[in-house]
C-alpha cells in the first residue's frame, strides 16, 4: 500500500500549488512516475480521490505518465528498459547500469481560479 504515501505527497504538492495561485479547484494533475516505483495507477487514483475529498483537489483527474527504466549499456548504448534489469535489454550484454526510473514528479497542474 505504498501508493497511500505517494497519493498524500501528490495531494500536498497540489494543494500548496493551488494555494499559491489562489485557485478554488484543482481539475487535473499530470504526473511522471518511474516504473521502478511499481505504482498501480488505479490504486493511486483511488487513494488520491479518497484523500482529496473535501479539499480543492476533490475530483481532480490524475494523469499518469510512466517513465521507463533508464539504463546505460557499455556495449550498445541502449538507454531504456521495461523493468529493472542486470542485462542489456537490447544486446543482452552484462555491462548495463541502471541510472534512473524511480522518479516521481508533477509535470503540470490544471487549476480553476
Ligand atoms: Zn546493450
Amino acid at each position: 500500500m505504498h501508493e497511500l504515501g505517494v497519493a498524500s505527497e501528490i495531494l500536498d504538492i497540489a494543494l500548496s500549488e493551488a494555494g499559491r495561485h489562489a485557485a478554488k479547484k484543482v481539475t487535473s494533475i499530470r504526473l511522471r512516475v518511474g516504473v521502478l516505483r511499481a505504482i498501480e495507477p488505479e490504486n493511486l487514483s483511488f487513494l488520491f480521490g479518497h484523500l482529496a475529498r473535501g479539499t480543492p483537489a476533490e475530483g481532480a483527474l490524475l494523469e499518469i505518465v510512466e517513465e521507463p527504466v533508464r539504463v546505460e549499456c557499455e556495449g550498445c548504448g541502449a538507454s531504456e528498459a521495461r523493468s529493472f534489469t542486470i542485462e542489456c535489454p537490447r544486446c543482452k550484454g552484462p555491462g548495463v547500469t541502471v541510472t534512473g526510473g524511480d522518479s516521481l514528479s508533477i509535470l503540470s497542474l490544471e487549476i480553476d481560479a
